[in-house]
């Protein structure tokens, strides 16, 4: 039986994406790699909970308010983008797996 602490406290995000969180909170990531985060984040509640601190605290270093995770960098991305970029990136997750 394994058992992990999982505290507030020890949330991390997984390896791999951790630069590219950090890079999207503070908006300096290329656009294909915000997407991607961004994806991630959604279906992954550690990354989504590192990268909705992270854009929290960079904001509230920049002294801004309501800002939320899908207006980093000022843009937005519509729902039908946001379906197609996600069953985009469905297809290159699950190839990378079944190719293993
Ligand atoms: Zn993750």
């Amino acid at each position: 039986m394994k058992l992990h602490k999982e505290t507030a406290e020890s949330l991390e995000p997984c390896k791999h994406m951790e630069g590219m969180l950090n890079r999207t909170a503070e908006g300096s990531a290329p656009p294909l790699m915000k997407w991607y985060a961004l994806w991630h984040a959604k279906g992954c509640s550690r990354c989504g909970t590192f990268l909705a601190r992270m854009t929290a605290l960079i904001a509230q270093l920049k002294g801004l308010h309501g800002v939320g995770a899908d207006s980093i960098g000022g843009e937005r991305l519509g729902d039908d983008r946001w379906t197609s970029l996600e069953s985009k990136w469905s297809e290159v997750e699950e190839s990378t797996q079944t190719r293993k």
